[in-house]
């Protein structure tokens, strides 16, 4: 086995998580963008916390601003941006 490790970083924007969601689409791998408060957003545009979801078999992992989704041999993981 390779031990081609992978990572990507989300800016947390739209735009950002688009090909990331469809890195990990590419890998069957079920992953959405998710909006915390849409009326909100489409008022104050977009000015609301974004997440991207990433279904796990251990469960959705939650992908926020910073956060880096990294390909393992064992499949995806989220590593959470150290908070400060
Ligand atoms: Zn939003």
């Amino acid at each position: 086995m390779t031990a081609d490790v992978q990572a990507m970083r989300w800016n947390g924007t739209a735009a950002g998580a688009s090909p990331i969601i469809g890195w990990l689409l590419d890998n069957n791998v079920t992953a959405r963008y998710v909006c915390s408060d849409p009326a909100r957003c489409s008022e104050f545009n977009g000015d609301c916390p974004h997440w991207i979801h990433v279904d796990t078999p251990e469960g959705v992992a939650v992908v926020s601003l910073g956060d880096e989704v990294v390909q393992t041999d064992a499949g995806f993981e989220v590593r959470k941006q150290a908070v400060s």
